[in-house]
């Protein structure tokens, strides 16, 4: 099967992930810097603050924001989703991680839950 290019991208990290994701961001500054960018808005925010990317920032995600990536990709908007969860920590949007998960799986977009598959991600020249 061929593996689609990504051309845009959705990062989503839970508080507890979000100093990894701006970690993992800033070392993959370049490549992020050639996709169309979106993220729930406070990791949005510590992203552009972080690395300067050109982001596009959707509501937070317990105040829809994951609901709105979830929108994207059933629209076939959106080529990948970089979304650090949390296991550790109770989510009040529980319903809305399930539900983007649940897209992403039915969609079958690219789907990076940890740092490891993130990175793979763009391994491949993807
Ligand atoms: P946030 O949303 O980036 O606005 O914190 C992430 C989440 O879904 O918890």
């Amino acid at each position: 099967m061929e593996i689609p290019t990504i051309r845009s991208l959705a990062l989503v990290a839970h508080d507890g992930k979000k100093d990894q994701m701006v970690d993992w961001a800033k070392r993959h500054v370049g490549r992020l810097s050639q996709l169309q960018l979106f993220a729930t808005g406070t990791t949005g925010g510590r992203l552009v603050e972080a690395t300067g990317l050109e982001i596009t920032a959707l509501k937070s995600g317990p105040l829809g924001g994951d609901a709105q990536i979830g929108a994207m990709i059933a629209e076939g908007r959106l080529d990948a989703l970089v979304f650090f969860i949390d296991p550790l920590t109770a989510m009040p949007h529980d319903v809305d991680v399930k539900s983007l998960l649940r897209l992403g799986i039915h969609y079958d977009t690219l789907l990076a839950t940890n740092e490891a598959t993130a990175t793979r991600l763009f391994a491949g020249g993807a």
